[in-house]
């Protein structure tokens, strides 16, 4: 082994120090919900398996069939790699939301980091929410673009942002469509008159509202009526749909742009069949049993509630899968997240730089795989477990 510089162990020691250090765990999912870490079956409120699917027989037996045609694609889709599960999978998902096309890429990381840099590059503007997913935030970084953040409850200084941007260059706006870390919404409809009044391109990016929000589960422009009026609609195959991969939903004439400008999916590998044929799958189910969505709904509004009415306190908004409590601190989140951990449930201790310093949080992600009766065991366990001052004592 080379001699590692001090820099290395000095950052590692910082990092443990500051209770930031994150430890590496294996886990098993498994179906309703649950998860198994060292032989013990925990509840799962921490993967983003709002549907339940990734363990879904359904979905398994065809990814095994299409094993049968190979593990790997063997080169990128311009080369080999665009299988016939791929290109099925490229119909089924433009129909699944309702647009012209549809493009595939290895992960939805890889469809923000190829898409942003193919839309805008030097002297174009970029106007990105602040809360946006770090993968929009480095396909911002990485087109070279003027980047413009803006607050999302401030949006009269984006409007001006966007009046005093060169106007002979390219403007586009990019959001979450609900915020990963927030579980809150864009409020894309005023996001649309902007982008319509200042003719921006507008990408919602909607990895944590495909299947899970909308009346057949678009997401998030679905769930504000504003499908036909955003550019792009970016999504992941890996939360509610189970598999992995990413997309980009748009008109054919982008769709065809981007097949031949997004580097990220002309220089790696295409998606596997099994992947292309588990999502395939996986869409059907999504379309065919929408009480999979309702119960998940439910299963929110239930959590809130339990919540709420044992005196917990910073519990953020939303309408998603997505229930954050704010604890501040790094090290209280995580202590909480041990005593959870203890009775039984998986919650996730998001800490810095994930979050803003001092806004460390629990985030419980929730499934349609979880019970009433889970849920309510959950709040519970969390009202006991945080320190006095978080919960109403009587
Ligand atoms: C998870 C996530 C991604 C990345 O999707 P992967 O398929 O896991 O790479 C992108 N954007 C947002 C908002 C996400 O939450």
């Amino acid at each position: 082994m080379r001699v590692e510089p001090n820099w290395l162990s000095e950052a590692l020691c910082h990092l443990d120090g500051s209770h930031l250090l994150r430890e590496k765990r294996e886990v098993e999912l498994l179906v309703g919900g649950r998860c198994r870490i060292d032989s013990r079956n925990l509840l799962d409120f921490s993967s983003n398996n709002y549907l339940d699917l990734a363990r879904d027989p359904g979905v398994l037996s065809a990814a095994a069939e299409a094993v049968e045609a190979g593990l790997g694609a063997g080169a990128s889709p311009l080369v080999t790699g665009r299988s016939p599960h791929y290109r099925l999978l490229e119909e089924t998902l433009a129909e699944f939301e309702g647009t012209p096309a549809a493009l595939l890429f290895p992960t939805g990381f890889a469809a923000n980091l190829g898409t942003v840099p193919a839309l805008v590059g030097r002297d174009d503007t970029v106007f990105s929410d602040r809360d946006n997913h770090a993968s929009l935030i480095d396909g911002c970084r990485l087109s070279r673009a003027r980047i413009h953040v803006y607050e999302r409850n401030q949006l009269d200084d984006l409007d001006t942002a966007l009046a005093s941007s060169p106007q002979q260059h390219r403007r586009l706006i990019v959001t979450d469509g609900v915020f990963s870390m927030e579980g809150e919404l864009a409020p894309l409809a005023d996001l649309c008159e902007l982008a319509d009044a200042h003719e921006a391109m507008l990408l919602v990016d909607e990895a944590h509202a495909t299947g899970v929000l909308g009346d057949t589960g678009r997401g998030s422009c679905q769930w504000h009526g504003v499908e036909d009026r955003v550019t792009f609609r970016v999504g992941t195959l890996s939360k509610a749909i189970g598999s992995s991969g990413g997309f980009v939903a748009a008109s054919v004439n982008w769709i065809e742009y981007l097949w031949n400008t997004a580097r990220t999916q002309i220089f790696s590998t295409a998606l596997s069949p099994a992947s292309c044929a588990a999502a395939i799958e996986a869409l059907r189910l999504i379309v065919a049993e929408p009480d999979r969505r309702q119960v998940l709904s439910q299963r929110g509004i239930q959590l809130r509630s339990h919540l709420t009415s044992l005196g917990v306190e910073g519990v953020l908004d939303g309408a998603g899968p997505i229930v954050p409590i704010i604890l501040h601190e790094p090290e209280t989140c995580l202590s909480v997240a041990r005593k959870l951990f203890v009775d039984g449930f998986l919650v996730a201790a998001i800490r810095p730089p994930t979050v803003p310093a001092g806004t460390a949080r629990l985030r419980i992600s929730l499934s349609s795989g979880h019970t009433e009766d889970d849920v309510a065991r959950l709040a519970e366990a969390v009202a006991i477990a945080l320190p006095a001052s978080s919960a109403l004592r009587d």
